[in-house]
């Protein structure tokens, strides 16, 4: 304690005044921490008996924008990292176009574990693992997110809207009224491309939202 501080708590202390202490929240990255410990050891559904690791996220934790894709295909299941097969390729480039390098973003899926077969996760499975992406999304406090494909949009939206009718729009997710934007998985662009045109107005508006909201403080 430095001294005149020692001084000033010895002199409330013969006043008889007692001091509060104010305790500090542990560090951000102890909290993200504990929960990639957490989903590490996850058997809260049976994809655990199939997976050869959990996929948790990866990107920047100070990142304004979080994408959210399905669940982790085989490449990511081997490497844990979502989105690192040729969708992941097809990814990247389109935050390159947006100026948003995977290195200032962060990535995640609604899933954590890879559904044998690539089949669509079942909404048990989803509602297993729902909670850990609402801790990232908590921990991250993004301004914006950017759901991909209809799996992760309509999950997050809490919608049965076909995915054509949700672009265009800011929808909002949750308690956090977090700003939402909604594009096709890259996936389907690698076997769509002609809809890869719609994909690019997507992202545009993407970029207006995020100029517009970083013109707002962090938590409007
Ligand atoms: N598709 C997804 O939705 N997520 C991944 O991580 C990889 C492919």
């Amino acid at each position: 304690m430095p001294r005149d501080a020692a001084q000033r708590a010895q002199y409330l202390q013969a006043l008889g005044i007692e001091q509060w202490q104010l305790r500090r929240a542990p560090p951000l990255s102890d909290a993200w921490q504990q929960l990639a410990t957490e989903v590490r050891g996850c058997v809260r559904c049976g994809l655990h008996a199939t997976r050869t690791q959990t996929v948790f996220g990866v990107g920047n934790l100070r990142a304004e924008l979080l994408v959210v894709g399905e669940a982790p295909g085989a490449d990511e299941d081997r490497q844990g990292e979502p989105f690192v097969g040729r969708a992941g390729q097809l990814l990247n480039s389109m935050l390159r176009a947006m100026r948003a390098p995977r290195d200032t973003v962060y990535i995640a899926n609604l899933l954590k574990c890879r559904p044998p077969a690539n089949r669509d996760p079942a909404p048990e499975e989803v509602a297993c693992c729902q909670p850990y992406l609402q801790r990232q999304i908590e921990l991250l406090g993004p301004r914006l997110m950017l759901a991909v494909g209809r799996i992760a949009a309509q999950n997050l939206l809490a919608t049965d809207t076909p995915i054509g009718k949700l672009r265009g729009v800011v929808h909002r997710y949750g308690a956090s009224g977090t700003p939402l934007i909604v594009t096709y998985h890259p996936a389907y662009l690698l076997r769509s491309p002609t809809e890869k045109r719609k994909s690019w107005v997507d992202l545009r508006l993407v970029c207006g939202e995020l100029a517009r909201l970083r013109a707002l403080p962090r938590s409007a």
